[in-house]
């Protein structure tokens, strides 16, 4: 089998057109191996991955807006929201029934 050179293996790459540069050397031929992007209801995260054809260094950019949740993490906190809320019901029903009994045994 044929061994093959980092600039074979990274011909088939796309260049990242909105973060070409290398965090290394400033050169901006470099080749992306992964991205992606997450919207979750108007809140925007991304992840880039880009090898530099000159130094072959890695460079990783990611950026999530300052509130950003993941669908898990909006999920999570619905769920524990909604679980906060249906405990204070309970409470307060008890406390409805301890006065309900106290007038009961007056
Ligand atoms: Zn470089």
């Amino acid at each position: 089998m044929k061994i093959m050179t980092v600039d074979e293996w990274i011909s088939r790459w796309k260049p990242n057109e909105r973060f070409p540069d290398c965090l290394s050397c400033g050169s901006t031929n470099t080749k992306e191996h992964h991205f992606s992007q997450t919207w979750c209801r108007g809140k925007k995260k991304f992840e880039s991955e880009t090898i530099c054809c000159e130094c072959h260094m890695w460079s990783w950019r990611s950026y999530a807006d300052p509130d950003f949740l993941s669908p898990e993490e909006y999920d999570k906190l619905k769920w524990e929201k909604m679980v906060q809320e249906n405990a204070t019901r309970l409470k307060d029903a008890r406390v409805e029934d301890a006065a309900a009994e106290s007038v009961a045994a007056a």
